[in-house]
């Protein structure tokens, strides 16, 4: 390792532990902050398939939708890491139609059919 690497390296580390208690608060407010907004465009957004409004329960059944398959995935593959996608943020309770939220937007899109929820790499 080279002088240089090993200066680099002692300054990433320092500016991680400096920056850190702003960082991580930080991450935990803006997580916060994209719920409540796509909470809230769940609010007012009708199903295209049944016109219901999807409300806050879409949401949160797309979010223990995406639990119960990462619990499946670890059972199947006890040990191997997963990079996920996400592309369902919302499931109408109405009919099921499956929503894919809009950070931009702030609003929901039908979920791309071909994208099956399935990690887009594996490792372990
Ligand atoms: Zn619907």
């Amino acid at each position: 390792m080279r002088l240089r690497d090993v200066v680099l390296l002692t300054l990433t580390m320092i500016g991680a532990i400096v920056f850190l208690p702003v960082l991580v608060p930080a991450a935990l407010v803006c997580t916060s902050v994209r719920g409540r907004r796509m909470r809230r465009a769940a609010e007012t957004f009708g199903c295209v398939v049944c016109g219901m409004v999807l409300t806050a329960e879409a949401v949160r059944w797309a979010d223990r939708e995406d639990e119960k398959q990462m619990a499946e995935l670890q059972r199947e593959h006890p040990g191997d890491l997963f990079r996920m996608i996400r592309t369902c943020h919302a499931i109408c309770p109405g009919c099921g139609t499956r929503y894919e939220y809009l950070e931009r937007e702030r609003s929901f899109v039908l979920e791309d059919p071909r994208s099956d929820g399935l990690p887009s790499a594996q490792g372990g």
